[in-house]
């Protein structure tokens, strides 16, 4: 098991009123698995992938991810055991306009203790198997949006997560540049990484193994 989360609930206080943005989520995910989240806007998608990459904090339930208690986990230990585990993949790319191709794929490696000679032979890797070796010097505003969110795929793969949290990956893109991204999914899903994307394409879906349908913060079946 990768991941349980059992009976998890979220919400925010709103006068007096209690919203709640996730009722109850109960979810096992196995390593290896490659799951799409769909759902309508607002059906709390987002929300669930922050809880899951521990970028949000919930209100009741519990959270085991490779045998560790996150809600019981330090703040540091819990940070500690995401940016080892887990790497995640934004609709808008969230590259750093001011840093180049190079310097934005190395940058999950400066919060890491990683020599610099290592980060040199990381960051060629990720180049050369993304076919961008050639673009290393240039800035995200130079390239296509597909390309930027190769680059955007590139820097969450460099610290070799075991699970990829992917937020609508081919929302900006043409269905060209989608499909090229999905396919990159699917090739790193079958060498193991373990692949939550949230998707409201039926076709990306269907590069997963499974879909799980939320509906006003709730999981339906
Ligand atoms: P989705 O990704 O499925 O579109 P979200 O997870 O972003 O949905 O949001 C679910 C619902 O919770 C939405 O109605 C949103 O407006 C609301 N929401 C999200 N975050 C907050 C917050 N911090 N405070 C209040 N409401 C929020
Ligand atoms: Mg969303």
């Amino acid at each position: 098991m990768l991941l349980e989360l059992s009976n998890i609930f979220k919400w925010v206080n709103s006068g007096g009123n209690r919203i709640f943005l996730l009722k109850d989520i109960n979810l096992k995910i196995e390593e290896g698995e490659f799951i799409s989240i769909m759902g309508p806007s607002g059906s709390g998608k987002s929300t669930l992938l922050h809880v899951i990459g521990m970028l949000d904090n919930f209100n009741e339930g519990e959270y085991h991810f490779l045998h560790e208690n996150v809600n019981r986990l330090k703040e540091k230990q819990r940070t500690r055991l995401y940016k080892q585990y887990i790497g995640f993949v934004f609709q808008a790319y969230h590259l750093i306009d001011e840093l180049t191709v190079y310097e934005n794929i190395e940058t999950p490696l400066l919060y890491q203790d990683v020599k610099s000679s290592e980060r040199k032979a990381m960051v060629a890797d990720m180049l050369d198997r993304f076919n961008i070796v050639g673009k290393k010097d240039l800035f995200p505003a130079q390239l296509s949006g597909g390309q930027q969110q190769i680059v955007g795929i590139a820097r969450a793969l460099i610290s070799k997560p075991k699970l990829i949290l992917a937020d609508e990956p081919t929302g900006n893109l043409n269905s060209k540049q989608g499909e090229e991204i999905m396919q990159l999914f699917k090739q790193l899903n079958e060498e193991g990484v373990t692949v939550i994307q949230v998707t409201h394409s039926e076709k990306n879906a269907e590069y997963g193994s499974r879909i799980i349908n939320l509906m006003d913060g709730k999981i339906e079946f």
